[in-house]
């Protein structure tokens, strides 16, 4: 699904609702003399004063207060869009609202690529002596998925070993904006390079599918980069564009990865280094914990 047809079927879905709630007042009118007689009376006095004539105000509140009532007791209620951003249009301010991102990517990527957690729910014990200073990285991470984007932090890179939390740190962060209605999408280093390949050897009207969303979604998560391969004319070229893209349009990058900074360096190149690690936009840390999946 493209963000066209994303916006299409928000703006169906609330068509139908609509409708559906038409019907079912039509229904009721037939077939529940207490509402009809209700409908009646309401319908008559707002036509008289529509109409400009002396009206009963009290007796008008009266009756709009009691149909109300009837319509609450029957379950009538008017449906209400469920993106209060654009009122399921589907677009804000001439631009793919939100929700229209969220949509087309769900639709493209399935399910996020990294299981989701609960920063409330974290363990602390688990990790050992660092128990302080993963408790208050943890903190760091939250502020910044909370407040954003009212905040510096575009470009978050959790380094580590193998084990030391930071696909959980991804996964709690990754709840966290959901839970705040922003486009979430989250994959691995491995899957993102297929979409790169896909992008640059696909020349048909599916092309832009695989890339678009990478660069729109107001949260990508690119999960262990450095276990891909490095894909000649694809990987540097495509990696570049999505974070520089991201950095300058403002959106949230979150990258997990096995790799020190100097080996970011020498595989990645100056270019996507420099956007990684941009000391004003840039939230940089190394997680030290000894590999926790041991202990068990
Ligand atoms: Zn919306």
């Amino acid at each position: 699904m493209n963000y066209s047809e994303a916006v299409r079927a928000i703006a169906a879905n609330y068509i139908r609702r609509k409708r559906e709630y038409e019907q079912a007042e039509l229904d009721l009118l037939a077939s529940n003399a207490e509402f009809a007689e209700s409908e009646r009376e309401k319908r008559a006095l707002l036509l008289s004063e529509a109409k400009g004539e002396k009206t009963n105000g009290e007796k008008l509140k009266k009756t709009l207060e009691k149909n109300e009532a009837i319509r609450k007791k029957l379950g009538l209620i008017p449906p209400e869009p469920r993106c209060p951003i654009c009122g399921d249009t589907g677009r804000t301010n001439g631009k793919f609202c939100d929700c229209a991102v969220a949509l087309a990517v769900r639709s493209n990527s399935g399910e996020l690529g990294i299981p989701l957690h609960s920063f409330e729910e974290v363990d602390f014990s688990v990790y050992g002596d660092e128990k302080e200073n993963y408790r208050k990285l943890f903190s760091q991470v939250e502020t910044i998925c909370s407040t954003y984007p009212n905040n510096k932090k575009r470009c978050l890179v959790l380094g580590g070993g193998t084990g030391n939390g930071k696909t959980y740190l991804a996964g709690c962060a990754a709840k966290r904006l959901l839970e705040r209605g922003l486009s979430v999408m989250a994959l691995t280093a491995f899957a993102a390079n297929d979409r790169f390949l896909k992008y640059h050897t696909c020349f048909d009207g599916g092309k832009a599918e695989a890339l678009e969303p990478l660069l729109h979604c107001s949260a990508l998560i690119i999960d262990d980069l450095g276990t891909e391969s490095i894909l000649k004319n694809v990987t540097l070229e495509y990696l570049y564009q999505v974070i520089n893209e991201r950095n300058t349009s403002g959106k949230l990058t979150l990258i997990t990865t096995n790799l020190t900074p100097e080996r970011l360096l020498s595989r990645y190149g100056e270019r996507i280094y420099s956007r990684l690690f941009d000391k004003s936009l840039s939230f940089a840390t190394y997680l030290k914990a000894n590999d926790i999946r041991k202990a068990f």
